[in-house]
Order: C-alpha cells, then sequence, then structure tokens
C-alpha cells in the first residue's frame, strides 16, 4: 500500500477492499450463459454488470481485505508492455498477467482449445472475450490460491467489452497506455526473440530514425541476450511482417477505444516511450512516482 499511495494519479480506490480473484470467478460463472458467442453485444444495464455485480458486492461485504495495486497495460504490438510490466512486477513484487502468455501457453499444452486458437493467433486477430477471460479467470484464480494480491495487466483489456467486463467487477487504479512512433513498431517486433528456456524477451533490432521535417529523431539499442539464452532464441510465429501489420490495424480498430474508455474514467497515464529501455525506464519511473522503490530495491541489494 504504500507504493499506492505514493502514486497519487493512479490511486482512484486504494481504500477499495476486494480480490481480483475471487471476483473473477464470479465473472466467469456469470459470462458461461454466453460462451458460445463471440460477438454478443454488452448491456451494462441489461447484462453482464448487473447480474454479477450482486455476488461481487456480496463478496466484499464478506471479505474486507486491502489489496495491492492494480494497473492496467496498454499500447500497440511492439511497444514493449510486455518488457516496462515485468519490471514494474519485479520492483513492485506485483504479478505480471499477460494474456497473450497465457493464450501461448493454452497453445503449447495441445488442451480442446488449442488448434482453434492457433489459427486466430497465427492470423493476427483477436481471441473471443469469453475465452480471454476464461484463461484470465483461471490465471487470476491460482494466483489467488498461491497468496498473489494485485495485478499488472498486460494485454489486457483489448476490446470495450472485455473493459466493460473488468470495471464491472473490479477498480483498476491505473492505466498506462504506452506509446511509440510507429515507424518503430513493425521492426520491433520483427526483431524480438524470446528465450525458449527461460522465456526472458529480448530484440536485436537497432531503431535509428534519423530527425526530418522538425520532428526528432530516435535511437533504440537493441536488447541483447545474455549468453546463457543466446543459442536457445526463437521468434513468435505471429511476429511476420503481414501477421503484424494486421495486429496493428486490429488494435487501431478494437482497442484504441480502450484508451478513450480509459481516458473518460480519468485513469490515463500518457506515457511517450522516448527511446529504448535505458532512457524509458528511469522515466516511466518517474512519471509514477516510483524512484524511491527503486532505489531501495538497490540499496538492499
Ligand atoms: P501483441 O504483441 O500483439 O500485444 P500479445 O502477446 O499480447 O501480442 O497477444 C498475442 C495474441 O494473443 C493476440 O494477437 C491475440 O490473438 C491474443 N490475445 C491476447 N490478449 C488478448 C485479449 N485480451 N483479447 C483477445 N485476444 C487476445
Amino acid at each position: 500500500m504504500a507504493v499506492l499511495s505514493r502514486c497519487s494519479r493512479a490511486v482512484t480506490a486504494a481504500t477499495t477492499p476486494n480480490a481480483a480473484a475471487a471476483k473473477f470467478s464470479y465473472l466467469i460463472r456469470a459470462l458461461s450463459p454466453f460462451s458460445s458467442s463471440s460477438s454478443s453485444t454488452f448491456d451494462a444495464d441489461n447484462g453482464l454488470n448487473s447480474r454479477i455485480k450482486p455476488a461481487v458486492f456480496g463478496a466484499l461485504k464478506r471479505e474486507p481485505k486491502d489489496r495491492n495495486v492494480q494497473w492496467v497495460f496498454l499500447g500497440c504490438p511492439g511497444v514493449g508492455k510486455g518488457t516496462y510490466a515485468s519490471r514494474l512486477s519485479d520492483l513492485l513484487g506485483i504479478p505480471h498477467i499477460a494474456t497473450g502468455d497465457l493464450v501461448r501457453d493454452e497453445l503449447a499444452s495441445s488442451g480442446p482449445l488449442s488448434s482453434q486458437l492457433k489459427e486466430i493467433v497465427n492470423q493476427g486477430k483477436l481471441v473471443s472475450d469469453e475465452i480471454i477471460v476464461d484463461l484470465l479467470s483461471k490465471r487470476l484464480e491460482a494466483g489467488e490460491a498461491k497468496g498473489e494480491s494485485g495485478f499488472i495487466l498486460d494485454g489486457f483489456p483489448r476490446t470495450v467489452r472485455q473493459a466493460e467486463i473488468l470495471e464491472g467487477v473490479t477498480d483498476i487504479d491505473l492505466v498506462i497506455n504506452l506509446k511509440l512512433r510507429e515507424e518503430a513498431l513493425l521492426a520491433k517486433c520483427l526483431g524480438r526473440r524470446i528465450c525458449s528456456e527461460c522465456g526472458g524477451n529480448y530484440n536485436v533490432a537497432c531503431i535509428d530514425i534519423k530527425a526530418e521535417n522538425g520532428k526528432p529523431g530516435m535511437y533504440m539499442a537493441p536488447l541483447p541476450p545474455p549468453p546463457q539464452c543466446a543459442s536457445k532464441l526463437i521468434t513468435r510465429a505471429d511476429d511476420t511482417e503481414e501477421v503484424v501489420k494486421q495486429r496493428l490495424r486490429i488494435y487501431q480498430a478494437m482497442t484504441l477505444p480502450v484508451e478513450d474508455f480509459y481516458r473518460s474514467r480519468g485513469k490515463l497515464l500518457e506515457f511517450d516511450l522516448p527511446g529504448g529501455v535505458r532512457e524509458s525506464w528511469p522515466k516511466l519511473l518517474h512519471a509514477l512516482n516510483l524512484e524511491d522503490e527503486e532505489d531501495k530495491q538497490s540499496a538492499a541489494a
């Protein structure tokens, strides 16, 4: 809670006692009658919200306990949501939950959803709201069982309906909207490399955009893997030029309205990445008023 109170812009619900995972179990029960439809419209008055809210508030009354921060990262594919969310997760000791990772785990599991998901993901399309909420609910429930509190969500919500569902069950404190010049996004996705053993994310792209027509230049150094990962690097099947362009189009169509959703609720922190991690990380910490946290962590190391 100390972190939370320092992030004045972030805190809109510091005193709201809740347990996101518990709420999501209500959410998934409430969603099940809809599970065959991926495009059903969400009616805030007559739909999911009103059906699950009484149960959720009942749970709040039964379990009045504090929680940790509940943050969301928004931003186009390739912007670096995973990089910064995972760094903040390490710094604050809050779980980083990336729905893209949940989808990829499901893909790798050869479970019943696997082949359906593979087709969707490899075409750069979005998985249905029901499937993604189901995967997220299970992840939150598993976390709760391990005693996790709070979360940094990465890749969720990605549609207004997902945002409405989330808003209906819990209070998000802050949404960090990462922005990067469009010229860099495709190169960042194509340069992404993942260690097949530890899951670490690296990037071989060296982005050097020259200043032009009054626009400043931008340099982003590659993010090389440590020696132990170097021989185990793989690329994501959906990081091809054609699929990345499709994901960028889908972001514009489906996820840009999510930015407006949170902007209108006063929860959106816009953050223009000034360059690579070395330059951007301290500025992000400053924007979040978290410099002290890093100082404490380095002092303890
Ligand atoms: P990106 O680099 O495009 O942000 P992610 O790793 O977050 O990629 O997600 C990979 C894929 O997983 C997406 O293209 C989509 O098919 C699926 N996915 C992840 N999160 C969601 C979500 N919230 N809603 C729908 N589909 C999702």
